[in-house]
């Protein structure tokens, strides 16, 4: 039986990322008739644009959109249900069926540059070999090519593919080229789907407080809707909580299952009158790549060709990095902190920008001179990175649409399917990955996990200094175990040198008693607007 009386009971759905986007998207085609989505963010004016105050996980220049899933043949499965999707949407826009503002016919969102996945040594990991039997399985055998293979080459050469075997140097490395998949213009993507989402008559609430969750309308036995920060009520038979790295601090009870981490984004401009550069960037000469992307700190890389104003974007995901913030529960959380955020953060992590420099400077020393910009961008990892959709327990009609744990953009054309499954109460085989379930206590996953400290002004002396933190005894609620305290002054507290906020990060190992930070002042060489990485002395 249904979650839900009738198509046309009121559903509010919090949060327009591509949860909740995806989410309104399939109610509406589904025949849901009083369906309004609600977000903090003006997207309608600011189209998902991080430029203009957008912090989601989802407002992003690019997303990566592959297939390859190693050995987890549902994901490969769902992942190629959504490129033929992407194409089709491609195809709508070609055809002027939906051109939102801004757009024209000749605009695409899926571009099919392949995905190189490169890795360290002679043999490939065991992620890639998996991905090549699932291939087969499905008759996609051709589609995954070995570039350290001449005949594989060869064929990537005759496919059209000839340019990724040329743009790395790939002596003692592994590359396996997926050429089904590439990137999607993550931007244009989000605005393309609320503009599909408003055409089907969902109710957009967008922007300021009267976007703003409060908090939720609720009895003893169910959840009735939410509050805004205007003091509007918005009742309703379901409400869904789709609010991407915020959630788990709105929604406490998902303490233990997510957590809010964050990836470290740089961003290169290419030199406007350097033809050259731009050509070789360009998506026809560039593929989407990753590099040790499962390797742990040193790893953890990915990359895009440039987009059509010039940017290279490289990302770091070898660590997790969280911003633990005791709530008024008195229990940390970690929380988002962007550009955006009201303590706003511009640099990322040392670790981060070391890997990245490292591998620029072997692979792409042309980006070595230019102006690079650097963000925070963050993920909801669950503990297993399966989703999570299902409703909450202990109240009746809450659901939770969330845990992207980093993979979930490429699903923005068909996530809402199987959540509107889930409120029809269908049979489902994906479903049962993303149940509400929790980390067993005293079970530690094995994460590479490092914290983000904010170093506080007193005693902390600005390099090298005693850093007042120690290792919080294993916090039950704590998915990767670690929690920091801060000695001394409570949060926040931000110190300032040379005007700029100091971050650093802490591993594990430095949180024991007393520890030591060094390198703050080199963070800040990071700090995005226009430094050159040329001049970071890391
Ligand atoms: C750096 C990075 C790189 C990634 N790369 C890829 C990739 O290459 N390929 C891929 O498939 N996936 C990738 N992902 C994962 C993907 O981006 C996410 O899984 C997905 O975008 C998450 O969508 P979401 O809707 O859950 O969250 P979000 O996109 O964060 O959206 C949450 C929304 O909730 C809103 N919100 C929050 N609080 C409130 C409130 N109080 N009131 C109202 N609204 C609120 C926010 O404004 C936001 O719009 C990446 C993620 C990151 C962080």
């Amino acid at each position: 039986m249904s979650h839900i009386t009738s198509k046309s009971s009121p559903i509010v759905i919090v949060g327009a990322g591509v949860f909740g986007l995806s989410t309104a998207l399939h109610l509406a085609e589904r025949g849901y008739t009083n369906v309004k989505l609600l977000d903090k963010q003006a997207y309608n004016l600011s189209h998902y644009s991080y430029d203009k105050g957008c912090d989601a996980a989802s407002a992003d220049i690019n997303k990566i959109i592959r297939s390859a899933y190693g050995s987890q043949f549902q994901y490969q499965e769902l992942a190629r249900d959504a490129m033929a999707k992407w194409k089709k949407w491609n195809d709508e826009i070609k055809t002027g069926k939906t051109v939102p503002a801004g757009f024209s016919t000749d605009s695409v969102l899926f571009v099919n540059n392949g995905c190189l996945t490169m890795t360290s040594g002679s043999e490939m990991d065991q992620f890639e070999k998996d991905t090549i039997q699932n291939m087969t399985k499905v008759g996609l055998r051709d589609t995954q090519l070995n570039l350290n293979v001449p005949s594989d080459v060869a064929r990537a050469r005759g496919g059209g593919f000839g340019f990724v075997a040329d743009v790395f140097n790939i002596n003692n490395k592994t590359a396996l080229l997926d050429t089904r998949s590439g990137f999607v213009y993550a931007d244009k993507a989000c605005q393309f789907a609320l503009a599909k989402v408003q055409k089907l008559g969902v109710e957009l609430v967008l922007g300021g407080p009267k976007g703003t969750f409060a908090g939720l309308l609720q009895d003893a036995s169910r959840t009735n809707g939410v509050l805004t920060a205007d003091g509007k009520a918005h009742k309703a038979e379901l409400t869904i909580m789709a609010c991407g790295g915020w959630t788990p601090s709105l929604l406490t009870q998902l303490d233990n299952l997510c957590e809010t981490t964050a990836g470290s984004v740089t961003m290169f401009q290419l030199p406007p009158n350097n033809k050259a550069l731009w050509d070789r960037f360009a998506p026809e000469n560039f593929p989407t790549w990753s590099h040790d992307i499962r390797r742990g700190k040193c790893g953890g890389l990915y990359g895009f060709a440039r987009d059509p104003n010039g940017v290279v974007k490289i990302g770091y995901r070898g660590a997790k990095f969280t911003n633990p913030q005791i709530q008024a529960d008195g229990t940390a959380r970690s929380v988002p902190a962007t550009r955006w955020t009201q303590e706003a953060i511009r640099q990322i992590p040392l670790t981060a920008a070391r890997v990245i420099k490292a591998f620029i400077q072997e692979q792409l020393p042309e980006l070595l001179d230019c102006e690079m910009n650097t963000r925070l961008c963050w993920y909801t990892d669950s503990y297993d990175n399966h989703f999570v959709i299902d409703f909450v327990p202990g109240t009746s009609g809450l659901m939770v649409a969330t845990g992207g744990s980093g993979h979930g953009f490429k699903f923005l054309p068909n996530l809402g399917e199987h959540v509107v499954d889930k409120i029809e109460n269908r049979q489902n085989d994906y479903l049962q990955y993303w149940k509400w379930r929790s980390l067993e206590i005293n079970c530690i996953p094995d994460l590479d996990h490092t914290v983000l400290v904010r170093l506080p002004m007193e005693p902390c002396a600005p390099n090298n200094g005693p850093v007042a933190v120690n290792k919080k005894s294993c916090n039950p609620n704590a998915i990767s175990g670690v929690r920091l305290e801060l000695l001394g002054p409570p949060l926040p507290h931000v110190a300032t040198l040379a005007g700029n906020e100091v971050w650093s990060e802490c591993s594990s190992d430095h949180l024991l008693g007393q520890g030591k930070i060094s390198g703050t002042k080199r963070v800040q060489n990071w700090e995005g607007n226009g430094h050159k990485l040329a001049s970071c002395s890391t």
